[in-house]
């Protein structure tokens, strides 16, 4: 049966990529369907219960600062947060949390259950509708037909989905779940290119069969033990959250007779014995796969985290595997305080499709089929992070064609979202793809500092970001500018300024007259330290006291006051690189942006190498600046090619 009502965007799939995907396109005014197997695995961690690291923490900052739901989830539902890299420099600092996984899944849903313009719907997809080139619907495992404008698949790790555990294997999306054969053969009847790739998970532990005094305890930011002061929150808008109650993980070892254990079990393990097919992620190998590469290593560091506030159930990071069970039971009792162990899920390995994601335009929507986007793990990425950075775009691209209106394309100097996106339609993958810091040529100007800077006003236009934070975010902009230009305009000279007080903040007499914002570019000087000069002290009169005095008089929140003094320094410290980087982008830009003709025939283009135009054609590039960054398009290639579109056209 046709489902009585329209819709104008259904996203496929309720985990973070098809979350973050229909809330956004809700949030645009977009009548939007969430499709998904079951509606009590909406937002669900497939594997480790955490969110963020370095480069990922970038990507839910953005989503945050576009109006999106991971970062509050994880606010919610973290139970132990850190800053990593927080003695480096601001662009490689990173939020990382711990989460209950009952408590962010909740979260979830309860975000996705009460935003207008969205539906949810219970059942597995199993077939896409397509008349002529363009998607009209889906139809679900019992036959019911919904149709719409646009559709984001976000399928995961569920199609064709094979589960190995030793030479042991079915059939499932993950364990627990079953897979989407249905749909993933219908995928390839559409002739839209696809390849395997696998990821693993490690097997979870009773933690009251651990001893943990005999493991080393890593406790969190802001608890007992942990880097001292508040703890950290991922949301712009967190500060008004209560986290709940912080725990401390754990750390543990493998050992020789770990390595001894898992090296027995090659034999039988699917990987080296030619059943698994799909390629890892090479950054977050198995364990099996540490010990055959890195044969030299005796040992490695295994943290044993808590899966949330209400169970025992623990998450060995670090030991992701598919040997046979008899195996990982041995080698689980090997390490120290595990000796008792009992498990309570065995690890796996899950092998499932993924489409080549060269084969979508830049909006994420495919090429084969005009309003079908894809977004995701099926693009060949992993990680929530990834996940959801995706699904909103493509969450926002569909809503946006549905109104008529021009996709959103991010640029690799606005956002990681717009690196990562460029990286997957340019390159593609040869495994799953995720993100780092290293990834953005221009990290220095996207911080997860700045992120609501860069996005938050763009989230606004689009329609995703409400008052509230809308509100929020003005008053942190203003507060920063404002407070920047009184910093401008207060002078110190060696007069004013004595030589103790100078040493004390400064480090040293100063030799000239200065302002405030110049002395705050120096590395060893802070904010505070410059306060503690006298706030007003050295200005003149008409000047406002600064943000410390105001937030005393008109009770600013402290939230709000460290924000803003993290941005003025920040930006203090780094402007000279920063403005380095955007003459860089300013360079890159002049040809960024050049459209390709659609129809351009590259194999006449003979003042390019046979190679390059074949890349060329097969790709076919809708901007030079998609073009250049085609692996193997060198910058001789480029300029050719510009030449050539100089003289033809
Ligand atoms: P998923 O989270 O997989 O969600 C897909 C959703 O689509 C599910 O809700 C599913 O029910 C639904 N769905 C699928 N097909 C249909 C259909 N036909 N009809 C209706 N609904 C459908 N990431 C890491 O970063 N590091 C890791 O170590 C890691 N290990 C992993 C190990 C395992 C075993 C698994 C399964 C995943 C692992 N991941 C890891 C990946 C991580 O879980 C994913 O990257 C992330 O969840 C992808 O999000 P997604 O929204 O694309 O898909």
């Amino acid at each position: 049966m046709f489902y009585p009502q329209e819709f104008d965007v259904i996203v496929v799939g309720g985990g973070h990529a098809g979350t973050e995907a229909a809330l956004a396109s809700a949030r645009m005014g977009c009548k939007t369907l969430l499709l998904s197997h079951n509606i009590e695995t909406l937002g669900q961690m497939s594997c480790n219960p955490s969110i963020g690291g370095i480069g990922k923490g970038h990507l839910v900052k953005e989503v945050d600062a576009m109006g999106g739901a991971m970062a509050l989830a994880t606010d919610e539902g973290g139970i132990q947060f850190r800053i990593l890299n927080g003695s480096k420099g601001p662009a490689v600092r990173a939020t990382r949390a711990q989460a209950d996984r009952i408590l962010y899944k909740a979260a979830i849903r309860r975000k996705l259950e009460n935003q207008p313009n969205l539906w949810l719907f219970q059942q597995a997809v199993d077939d896409l509708m397509v008349e002529g080139d363009r998607v009209v619907g889906a139809v679900t495992q019992v036959g019911i037909k919904f149709r719409a404008r646009t559709v984001v698949l976000t399928a995961g790790t569920f199609l064709d989905g094979k589960i190995h555990v030793g030479l042991n294997n079915y059939a499932a999306g993950r364990a627990g779940d079953p897979p989407a054969v249905s749909l993933s053969a219908r995928l390839k009847e559409l002739k839209l290119p696809q390849g395997r790739l696998k990821t693993g998970t490690p097997p979870r532990i009773d933690g009251r069969t651990i001893d943990f005094s005999k493991c080393t305890e890593q406790p969190g930011d802001g608890m007992p033990g942990g880097i001292e002061g508040a703890v950290p929150v991922f949301s712009f808008m967190g500060g008004n959250i209560a986290h709940p109650r912080q725990v401390p993980c754990w750390i543990t070892h493998t050992n020789e007779r770990t390595h001894d254990i898992i090296r027995s079990g090659f034999d039988r393990s699917p990987m080296f014995t030619g059943k698994i097919d799909g390629v890892g992620p090479r950054y977050c190998p198995s364990v099996e796969d540490k010990i055959n590469r890195f044969a030299d290593k005796d040992s490695h560091q295994i943290f044993l985290e808590p899966e949330g506030l209400t169970t025992h159930e623990i998450y060995p990071n670090g030991i992701s595997t598919s040997l046979p069970f008899d195996i990982q039971y041995e080698l689980v009792r090997s390490m120290v305080g595990m000796e008792n162990a009992h498990i309570l899920r065995p690890g796996y390995a899950i092998e499932y499709d993924y489409f080549d994601p060269r084969a979508l335009k830049s909006s994420f929507e495919t090429r084969a089929i005009g309003g079908l986007f894809f977004a995701g793990q099926i693009n060949g990425t992993t990680g929530y992070e990834e996940a959801a950075a995706q699904g909103m775009f493509a969450g926002i691209n569909a809503a946006l064609q549905c109104q008529g209106k021009d996709a959103w394309l991010p640029k690799r100097d606005e956002a990681y979202l717009g690196v990562l996106v460029d990286d997957l339609i340019t390159k593609g993958v040869t495994e799953p793809y995720r993100m780092f810091t290293s990834r953005a040529e221009f990290r220095l100007m996207l911080r997860e500092d700045n992120a609501d800077m860069r996005l938050t006003e763009k989230g606004r236009e689009l329609g995703l970001v409400d008052d509230v934070r809308w509100d929020a975010f003005n008053r942190k902009r203003d507060a920063v500018s404002r407070e920047t230009e009184r910093l401008r305009a207060i002078w110190v000279n060696p007069n004013t300024l004595s030589v103790p007080e100078a040493e004390r903040v400064l480090g040293k007499a100063i030799e000239r007259e200065y302002n405030f914002a110049d002395l705050l570019r120096r590395p060893d000087v802070n904010y505070a330290g410059l306060m503690s000069l006298g706030e007003g002290k050295y200005a003149n009169p008409d000047i406002p006291l600064g943000l410390t005095a105001v937030s005393r008089e008109t009770a600013l929140p402290p939230g709000l006051v460290k924000s803003v003094v993290e941005q003025i320094e920040i930006t203090a410290k780094y402007a000279g690189y920063i403005d380095l980087q955007k003459v860089e982008v300013e360079r890159a830009a002049a040809y960024e942006n050049l459209k390709l003709p659609p129809d351009l025939d590259y194999l006449q283009v003979t003042a390019l190498s046979f190679e390059a135009r074949q890349k060329l054609a097969k790709h076919r590039p809708e901007t030079l600046g998609l073009a250049s960054r085609i692996s193997g398009i060198t910058p001789a290639t480029v300029s050719l090619l510009l030449v050539h579109l100089k003289k033809n056209l």
